[in-house]
């Protein structure tokens, strides 16, 4: 048993914010939590404050990514408080993860509480919305890798985006290329443009490309910056760019 996504948006808490960005995509695995974290640290990067509302529930991954995890969360009179990743308090963050009392518990979410959770472009995906749409305007950032089957997936996610008023940011392609460990070379290994092609077939913003770097997928794993850390990687200007563009 847990909260609903309205739950952990309630009572005013994101009254003071300024954009609301929705990190989607059709499919899991993509690169969702990789790309919400990297922009958060690279708008850190840029001066700008951020807050990241972790939805989803199955695998919640990004306290880890952000070096967060086992943190406690608390509840008051006016909602869940977040909790800060960094001395700055730069960043904050509220994730499913933090109420789960073992990280490797699995989550399972039946009935009602499902209809209330991500990923899908159904009711799960609108509750998101519906709890968050009070806040302002939201803009979508939709995530693809190059690959067909993905960039179908997309596809429909903007549909839902169309359908429910969501303004599409723009698409993200993830994964597009590998960064070689030896020599940082960045080969496309994959077909690549999908993001691009979907993009002007959809008539909305191209918003960049993010190579596969190993350097990135370590990063992630150890909780670690790689704004800060791997400002030589194709990947550093890449998520910059995407950063200045949202
Ligand atoms: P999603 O949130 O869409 O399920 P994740 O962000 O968890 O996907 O990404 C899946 C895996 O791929 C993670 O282990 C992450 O570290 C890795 N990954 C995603 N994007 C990149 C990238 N551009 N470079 C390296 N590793 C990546």
């Amino acid at each position: 048993c847990g909260p609903r996504v309205s739950e952990l948006t309630e009572a005013g808490n994101l009254a003071g914010v300024q954009h609301i960005i929705l990190v989607l995509s059709g499919k899991g695995g993509v690169g969702k939590s990789t790309i919400s974290t990297e922009l958060a640290l690279a708008l850190r990067h840029a001066g700008k404050k951020v807050g990241i509302l972790d939805v989803d529930l199955c695998g919640p991954s990004i306290p880890r990514m952000l070096r967060a995890q086992g943190r406690a969360v608390h509840q008051c009179d006016g909602g869940w408080v977040p909790v800060y990743v960094d001395q700055e308090q730069s960043i904050c963050l509220m994730s499913v993860g933090f109420l789960l009392e073992n990280p490797d518990e699995a989550v399972v979410w039946r009935g009602p509480k499902k209809n209330d959770t991500p990923p899908g472009t159904s009711d799960e995906h609108m509750a998101t919305v519906d709890a968050l749409r009070p806040y302002g305007p939201l803009g979508a950032l939709v995530v693809t890798t190059p690959q067909a089957v993905s960039v179908g997936d997309v596809r429909r996610e903007l549909t839902f985006c169309r359908k429910t008023g969501l303004r599409v940011l723009g698409v993200v392609e993830n994964m597009s290329g590998f960064v070689c460990p030896h020599c940082a070379e960045c080969t496309s290994i994959f077909s690549r443009g999908g993001g691009e092609e979907l993009a002007s077939h959809a008539g909305v913003p191209f918003l960049g490309s993010v190579p596969l770097d190993p350097e990135l997928t370590k990063s992630l794993e150890e909780g670690r910056d790689f704004i800060r850390e791997f400002p030589e990687s194709p990947a550093f200007p890449a998520l910059l760019s995407i950063a200045q563009k949202v």
